[in-house]
């Protein structure tokens, strides 16, 4: 049996390419071996060894599953359509699938609790992104994916854009603030990605992946002049690869969570009242009950709550968790 070192090379490579670009284009000054590097390397290699193996499986699983549905004049209708347009059709389209669904990750408690593990980086760089759980990773691809598989858009097209977009996915997450001009109103950055992370930010804008369209349509476009100075969540969680996997199973997170009913969602009177009475700390324990919200305690390392700062989706900033995105 010989050993597969394509997982290695990858890094190594990704590791080169990135690594002058981080330093040229820093955005925080970080070691290149932060902390929690190690977790994240785990996480990569987790997703080359296992997991990527068993998206391919489902997708092409689902891909064979769609071939008996009667969507012969719908594909008779795409595939003879320019490529040109069709990959236009094929970005909009999964672009739009993508941003809500990562909308509801961060407003369905059930979601949340496998999208969290993502927004725990506290350090971001290109290797952040590797940062998911398997079957968070498994949810944003089917959702990436149907749109084009329901289409029968050719397969050489969708390796493209999955290609594309996992490249860029590295880009956005980077410590690099690449000047990438007029391509900024095509191209998600990492300046935009960065505030998705930001400590009490990240729950109510930049939503998109590839293309800041959909995060301009739907009001949850944000990009101030100054950057994040803290990521992650106000959330308890343990930054060990394996605790990290299993937490979404676990009871404790299952308790907190039950509580969302929205009779029981304090208003933002309530909670700064409740916070002023308990102090900073049950603020902040109040924040872990939603996902969506905006945490003001956390905006102590961030400049992203402050008054300069409004929230970019004023509707979700204070709402309980709905199973609507409406
Ligand atoms: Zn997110
Ligand atoms: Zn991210």
């Amino acid at each position: 049996m010989s050993l597969d070192f394509s997982p290695l090379i990858s890094f190594g490579i990704l590791f080169l390419v990135f690594l002058p670009l981080e330093r040229l284009f820093a955005i925080h000054r970080q070691k290149v071996f932060r902390p929690e590097y190690g977790t994240d390397v785990l996480f990569f290699l987790g997703q080359y060894v296992l997991w990527n193996g068993f998206v391919v499986y489902l997708l092409a699983w689902v891909d064979h599953g769609l071939d008996r549905l009667p969507l012969g004049s719908v594909r008779d209708w795409s595939t003879a359509l320019p490529l040109w347009a069709q990959a236009i059709i094929v970005v909009f389209l999964c672009d739009l699938g993508i941003y809500w669904g990562h909308r509801l990750q961060h407003r369905i408690p059930f979601l949340w609790r496998f999208h969290r593990v993502h927004h725990t980086a506290e350090h971001m760089d290109w290797i952040a992104a590797y940062r998911e759980h398997p079957l968070d990773n498994l949810y944003t691809r089917s959702i990436e994916n149907l749109p084009a598989l329901l289409l029968g858009f050719p397969l050489e097209l969708l390796a493209g854009l999955i290609v594309l977009r996992g490249i860029w996915g590295l880009v956005i997450h980077s410590n690099a603030d690449i000047p990438i001009g007029p391509l900024k109103y095509i191209l998600g950055s990492p300046r935009l990605h960065h505030w998705h992370h930001a400590v009490g930010k990240g729950n109510d804008c930049n939503f998109a992946n590839l293309m800041p369209l959909m995060d301009v349509i739907f009001g949850t476009y944000h990009e101030p002049r100054e950057m994040p100075e803290r990521y992650g969540t106000t959330e308890k969680v343990s930054h060990n690869y394996f605790a990290q996997l299993a937490a979404p199973f676990l009871p404790q997170v299952a308790r907190r969570e039950s509580g969302r009913r929205p009779r029981e969602t304090p208003s933002a009177t309530e909670s700064e009242t409740a916070a002023g009475a308990a102090g900073v700390s049950d603020a902040g324990a109040a924040a872990q009950n939603r996902p969506d919200s905006v945490t003001a305690t956390s905006g102590a390392g961030s400049k992203s709550t402050s008054a300069t700062s409004p929230p970019c989706e004023s509707s979700s900033s204070s709402e309980p968790p709905t199973t609507s995105p409406a």
